[in-house]
């Protein structure tokens, strides 16, 4: 009872001999049997002369630190089977103060100890493994860390997973776990970077939804090392380290004017990869370089299409800018037309002196009917029949298609109320409207528009 609170309290142990975890609620349905056999296997090959070889020993899976395995019987009954820590000194061990951790450590201890413990383990090895195998290591230099999770949640961890001297170069291997945060990741960097040693993280899985690995993989020129099973089998072949690298091959849509990341994977070699000076992050393509000349494309692209833009939308306002011109050239003359008409409706009482020299058949009768009629024929008709008025106008209206006669009239009605000349006024509708002025003349008498006052 080295712990004080043997009741379950190491939730789970590994087993030295296959490396397979034991969860400790397990040992309460066990049957006595097994449970003794497991016990008398840890005794030293003394005690136990029918099974020779080492003792069988069990691992803390949080703190590695060795346990005992323990029967608690009172009464002559089983009352509880349990881990427990060997050596009093084990106080660091993270279910030993299970309830003064956060809720997310809590979270991270028991996915390590259910889900990565044995992986990394085993990961951990495999690697250090490989590269005494690898005929570039110098052995001597591979060193394969014990890793307590209680001194990473308390943020402790400095030593590597595996280290090893490969071609010369330091080499610092870790196991990137399910809990690894960014901070711990670029302290590592530096840490590691501060030491002059290349730092690989490995991963175990690639999950795309998982942060860490689309962070690494953001961080490290979008290269992603997994230690799965097909680099497994290709280390052991090889006879030394490969691991599966992810990365993307940036290539250019044009049409959609946007950068497209294929993913690819390959299996790779330490001898595959570049050894950078200085960031000591080694890596097997950039991809981030890849991408610069594409960028620079892109922009341009860009650039050309934000020129096409400008001057399409200058075109636009040049046309705007043409129909409002137009526009008040219209509004213009209907203002004009208007005043034409303000004015002609009083001169119609005054010009007209008594209604026998309007045609008896003439429709001048209300403000309704006279809206309706045009104004040169308008004034014709109030000084001469309807008839004679019908005729001046087609007269001149056949005559000179092009020359607009409303607007010399209304012209001709403002010019007279503001005591114009008619030789002026001739003039005036001469160059505004490319008639003869003997037509003009004749125009403004057949409308009485040129007597004189
Ligand atoms: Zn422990």
């Amino acid at each position: 009872m080295a712990d004080g609170q043997p009741i379950q309290t190491i939730e789970s142990a590994t087993r030295s001999d296959t490396g397979a975890v034991i969860l400790a609620r397990d040992l309460l349905t066990m049957d006595e049997k097994t449970f003794t056999e497991l016990r008398r296997a840890t005794w030293p090959p003394t005690r136990r002369p029918d099974h020779p070889g080492p003792p069988l020993t069990f691992r803390c899976t949080l703190c590695e630190a060795p346990l005992s395995l323990t029967r608690l019987r009172r009464n002559g009954e089983t009352k509880n089977r349990f881990f427990s820590h060997r050596h009093p000194a084990d106080q660091n061990c993270p279910w030993l103060h299970r309830n003064r951790l956060r809720p997310d450590q809590i979270q991270a201890v028991d996915y390590f100890h259910l889900h990565e413990g044995e992986i990394h383990r085993r990961l951990k090895h495999f690697i250090a493994d490989a590269m005494r195998r690898d005929s570039e290591t110098d052995p001597e230099t591979v060193i394969v860390d014990r890793f307590q999770i209680g001194k990473v949640l308390r943020g402790e961890r400095k030593r590597p997973d595996v280290r090893a001297a490969w071609r010369g170069k330091p080499i610092v291997f870790e196991m990137q776990l399910s809990y690894t945060f960014i901070s711990e990741v670029v302290k590592r960097d530096y840490f590691y970077a501060n030491e002059g040693s290349f730092l690989i993280w490995v991963f175990y899985e690639r999950r795309q939804d998982r942060a860490m690995v689309m962070d690494e993989e953001f961080f490290n020129r979008r290269n992603l090392f997994v230690l799965d099973a097909e680099a497994e089998a290709a280390s052991i072949e090889a006879g030394h380290l490969m691991l599966n690298c992810h990365f993307v091959r940036p290539f250019l849509d044009e049409e959609r004017r946007a950068i497209i990341d294929v993913p690819e994977s390959r299996l790779v070699s330490l001898g595959d990869l570049v050894f950078p000076e200085g960031e000591l992050r080694p890596y097997y393509i950039d991809c981030d370089a890849m991408r610069v000349p594409l960028l620079t494309r892109l922009e341009a692209l860009e650039e050309a299409d934000r020129q096409a833009e400008l001057k399409k939308r200058e075109l636009i306002e040049q046309e705007w800018r043409a129909q409002r011109a137009s526009q008040e050239v219209r509004e213009q003359a209907e203002r004009a037309e208007r005043v034409a008409q303000a004015t002609i409706a009083p001169q119609l009482t005054t010009a007209v002196p008594g209604r026998d020299r309007l045609a008896p058949h003439s429709e001048l009768s209300g403000g309704a009917a006279a809206a309706q009629i045009e104004p040169p024929r308008l004034v014709w008709e109030a000084v001469h029949d309807r008839a004679t008025s019908a005729r001046i106008g087609q007269r001149y209206m056949l005559t000179h298609r092009e020359t607009n006669w409303r607007s010399v009239y209304s012209a001709a009605v403002e010019a007279r109320s503001q005591g114009i000349e008619v030789s002026e006024m001739v003039t005036k509708a001469v160059e505004e409207t490319k008639a003869r002025p003997g037509d003009i003349r004749n125009f403004l008498i057949a409308s009485r528009l040129a007597r004189t006052k």
